[in-house]
């Protein structure tokens, strides 16, 4: 393996926590990882609710829960020695009301089918010993659930992949992806880099990554902003930990909940909506080519379409503080509009299918010299570790072929 090279495309906390596994388990492989921006965990990896989340939603079978589940335990032990700050603080995720029994019930059942220990459905007088302020008519108590930095968690991950031999070029977008005889040929604007194997890890513009690579973009990346409030301080008692609604079915995300954050304060969101640019972090920036992407992209109508309702709503609650209040007030009926200060925001780099589907699960494809991450969101933070180590187990598989 000496003379082996890898550039892994993408230094968001997939492709950091990869190089390491992969350095660790090869340690005489030449590791390049290339990010575009100056520093590594700018976009998705650094813009989100900070959640280690334990496999609780995820289809029993898939690798979202399978990697979630182990992935939640890996990155809670990284924390612990590498001195990480991180709280296991458990959550709530709580049944506004009656109508929502069955569901909270079946997100137990969900759970258990996952293999996770400890959940118990707790009556109103038990929710609100835990969170005193909480509403709604029943709650399921997830024990193993915890928050975390986790830039700080990928600044830990850059110094061991560099402490291996590894190397982080930042400032260093791949343009072009040229096949060779051995591999492949990375192209940025100042220099080019041989590979035996390349990995894209590119996020938000993983789809284009893989074009460059030749792919037709099966798949492509849909961006949807997730916007959050932050309670004013001498508000948060009303809040102790991780407030989270149940899910509805019709909806591919969790629903507005609070978040207590693990460098102080407590966070409200984030919604869901459409973004008009990949890295569109407020509701004014527009890209004329993310834009003519999503909309000449007919899966994006068929969705659209398909959730009209859902859509609609999630955009009137973007432009209405009241809006988003009263959505919170289902779970803390306490909380006011005035209580609310905004807060920042992220762009999931969700994949949708030409027939108007998001793709529920991780989504990896492979070819000969190259793994293309083509749908890594929630609750890919939590468990990158154990994505990590199951694409260097396959990069060194094919490695040594
Ligand atoms: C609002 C929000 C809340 C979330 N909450 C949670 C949570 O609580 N818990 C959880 O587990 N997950 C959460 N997630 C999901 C989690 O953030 C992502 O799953 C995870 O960060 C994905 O990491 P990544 O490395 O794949 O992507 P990214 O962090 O987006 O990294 C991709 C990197 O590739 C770089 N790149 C792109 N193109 C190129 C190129 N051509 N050349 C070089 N570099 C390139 C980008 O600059 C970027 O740094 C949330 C996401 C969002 C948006």
């Amino acid at each position: 393996m000496a003379s082996k090279r890898v550039i892994i495309v993408g230094g968001g906390i997939v492709g950091l926590a990869t190089a390491f596994k992969l350095g660790r388990r090869l340690p005489r492989l030449a590791i390049t990882v290339l990010e575009k921006e100056e520093a590594v965990a700018r976009h998705q990896t650094g813009n989100n609710s900070g959640v280690l989340h334990c496999g609780l939603y995820y289809e029993p079978g898939s690798a979202k829960a399978r990697l979630a589940v182990t992935g939640i335990q890996e990155m809670i032990a990284f924390c612990r020695e590498q001195n990480i700050p991180h709280e296991v603080c458990g959550k709530l995720v709580v049944a506004a009301e009656d109508t929502e029994l069955p569901r909270l019930q079946a997100l137990h059942e969900r759970g258990r089918q996952n293999g996770l220990q400890g959940l118990k459905l707790l009556n109103p007088e038990e929710m609100r010993e835990i969170e005193p302020h909480v509403g709604g008519v029943a709650a399921l108590r997830v024990p193993q659930e915890g928050i975390v930095d986790y830039p700080s968690v990928c600044a830990v991950l850059l110094e061991k992949i560099r402490a291996q031999g590894g190397r982080v070029i930042t400032g260093a977008k791949v343009c072009g992806l040229r096949p060779t005889v051995t591999g492949w040929l990375a192209q940025t604007a100042r220099d080019e880099f041989a590979a035996d194997f390349l990995l894209n890890c590119a996020g938000l513009h993983s789809d284009r990554v893989s074009q460059l690579a030749g792919e037709q973009r099966e798949v492509r990346i849909v961006p949807f902003r997730g916007e959050y409030y932050k309670i004013k301080p001498e508000r948060q008692f009303l809040v102790r930990h991780l407030i989270y609604p149940v899910p509805d079915p019709q909806f591919p995300f969790l629903g507005v909940h609070f978040t207590r954050l693990i460098e102080g304060g407590i966070e409200a969101g984030p919604n869901a909506v459409l973004a008009f640019a990949r890295e569109g972090y407020r509701k004014t920036d527009i890209n004329v080519r993310d834009l003519a992407d999503a909309l000449g992209f007919s899966g994006l109508w068929r969705f659209l379409g398909r959730h009209k309702r859902m859509c609609w709503e999630e955009l009137k609650r973007s432009f209405s503080k009241k809006l988003f209040c009263q959505a919170l007030q289902r779970l803390v009926p306490e909380i006011r509009e005035d209580d609310l200060e905004s807060g920042g925001a992220g762009v999931r780099a969700q994949a949708m299918s030409p027939d108007g589907l998001l793709v529920q699960d991780f989504h990896f494809v492979r070819r000969q010299n190259v793994l293309h991450v083509l749908n890594a969101p929630s609750p890919a933070a939590t468990a990158s570790l154990a994505i990590g180590e199951e694409i260097a187990v396959q990069i060194e598989r094919d490695l040594s072929q």
